[in-house]
């Protein structure tokens, strides 16, 4: 392996500022890096003459001393960001062919940034999912392997697993995702890298297809917390085109990182002491809270009531809105087309078609749930639960700087395990939805492996629009817990 993989991203934009490295190698190295990683199965496209010309542009930037936060660094793009004149799946049948002719705003200002394309990657269909095990493209494999044995292939996490398996297999030196339940924090857990979603608004949604817009949010998948504050940076801003976009002025990330959280009041919620958490999640969770304590936070029991109310709450607005917006796939604007005998027939074709199980089983959910005779019951309801949740998290923070929880209830499972059952399934989001609910920023950072030698991470949830804390909290539990475990792919035991 080239040592150029080894580089994270800031330790790679010190070493092309200082021109001990160009673009172009850089560039080629993950280039090759991708060809040697297809078994991983992350990239659904990949654009490596995009890239040699991104970074061509780039070298020549910085060898006029110009550039801009992210000049010349080769990431890779969740396929469900819109990528003018490439292809454009989010992993669905559905979309076959579809090239926008449009950019999304947070790669667009990742290009203006200088980040040059290495391609899209894979997710789960539509965002839909915690496996990455629902993609038309076929299932993304974790590079890690559980050290006991077996060597069964597992799951990167997901929907953003493409992203997360990119990442940990050091395919891309970072990537975007996005998170509407957990999409980024929990592939970061079982992939064992960083993933920050940040507050709602804070990133534009304009050009990433849509899955719940209330909830959906774009954040970076890196390898440091402080490449998750340099990357952040570049892809966070106010958006004219986006009214959900928050006019608020973007800070600079990395300066948060200081290091120093004495003083700081951190809150362990006692409702996401979960029936059945396993107890080394039990124990990381913990560990984390000593580790910060040590650095000379204070912690703090705290209470989030309505905790319970989130994943039912969550697996309600969210298909909803996911049924409402998935309404345009009608075989008339984007890809598939599949003819019938009149258009309806076209329309129901093309719908059955094009959309996998788990994309039905949400337009089903959502349709029902905003069904004239059951709209009060279940979506009004839900509103009105999400309502509450918020009021957990704003009570909290009266007292609060900050909240440590577990990221996800397990490590990473194996392909094909958890499938017979959604509700399992959706049982992996229990720690993540509560703040996507609320809206709140939530980092992943990786404190340590569970016993068959698979990486555990942490979540640290933080104030509307202070990922400044977030990330400076991330920093130090990153610092403290020394996390330097590498996945079984790097050292080729694939
Ligand atoms: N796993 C959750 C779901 O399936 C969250 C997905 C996401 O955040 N995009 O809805």
């Amino acid at each position: 392996m080239s040592d150029l993989l080894s580089l994270s991203l800031t330790e790679a934009r010190d070493a092309l500022k200082a021109k001990k490295t160009s673009s172009t190698e850089l560039t080629e190295a993950y280039i090759g890096a991708m060809e040697a990683g297809k078994s991983l199965n992350a990239f659904i496209t990949e654009t490596p003459d995009k890239a040699r010309a991104m970074a061509k542009a780039s070298d020549e930037k910085l060898a006029r001393g110009e550039g801009g936060a992210m000049e010349g660094l080769p990431i890779g793009i969740k396929d469900l960001f819109c990528t003018e004149g490439v292809l454009t799946t989010a992993a669905s049948h559905i979309l076959d062919g579809f090239k926008p002719e449009y950019e999304s705003t947070v790669s667009q200002n990742l290009w203006n940034a200088g980040g040059v394309m290495l391609g899209k990657l894979n997710l789960d269909e539509f965002a839909m999912g915690s496996a990455n095990i629902t993609s038309h493209y076929g299932p993304v494999e974790n590079p890690w392997r559980r050290s006991g044995g077996g060597n069964q292939k597992l799951v990167p996490g997901g929907s953003s697993g493409g992203s997360a398996a990119a990442v940990s297999g050091r395919l891309a030196i970072a990537a975007t995702g996005t998170d509407t339940g957990g999409s980024i924090r929990q592939p970061a857990s079982f992939c064992g890298i960083v993933g920050i979603k940040p507050t709602y608004g804070r990133c534009s949604r304009w050009g990433v297809v849509a899955f719940a817009s209330s909830l959906d949010q774009a954040g970076p998948l890196t390898r440091t917390v402080s490449d998750a504050a340099l990357m952040l940076g570049a892809m966070a801003g106010h958006d004219p085109k986006d009214s959900t976009s928050a006019n608020i002025a973007v800070p600079d990330f990395e300066a948060a990182l200081t290091g120093d959280i004495r003083g700081m009041k951190i809150g362990i919620p006692k409702e996401y002491q979960v029936d059945g958490m396993p107890e080394e999640i039990a124990a990381l969770w913990k560990k984390g809270a000593d580790m910060l304590r040590d650095a000379g936070a204070e912690i703090v029991d705290i209470s989030l009531p309505h905790t319970k109310y989130a994943l039912p709450t969550y697996y309600i607005i969210a298909p909803a809105e996911a049924s409402s917006n998935l309404a345009r796939y009608d075989g008339v604007r984007y890809g598939l087309r599949v003819d019938g005998d009149s258009l309806i027939d076209m329309y129901e074709n093309t719908r059955a078609e094009g959309f996998g199980e788990e994309v039905k089983r949400r337009i089903l959910i959502g349709t029902y749930v905003l069904s004239a005779g059951y709209y009060d019951a279940y979506y009004l309801k839900a509103q009105k639960v999400r309502a509450l949740i918020q009021k957990d998290f704003n009570d909290a923070y009266q007292t609060v700087d900050a909240i440590l929880t577990p990221t996800a209830p397990s490590a990473a499972f194996a392909i094909g395990e958890n499938q017979d059952d959604p509700i399992k399934m959706y049982l992996n989001d229990v720690f993540t939805v509560p703040a996507s609910l609320a809206g709140l920023p939530g980092i992943s950072v990786p404190v340590g492996l569970s016993g068959d030698g698979l990486p555990l991470g942490l979540q640290i949830l933080g104030k509307a629009f202070d990922e400044e804390t977030v990330l400076k909290v991330g920093g130090v539990l990153e610092q403290a817990a020394g996390f330097d475990a590498l996945p079984g792919f790097l050292a080729g035991g694939k």
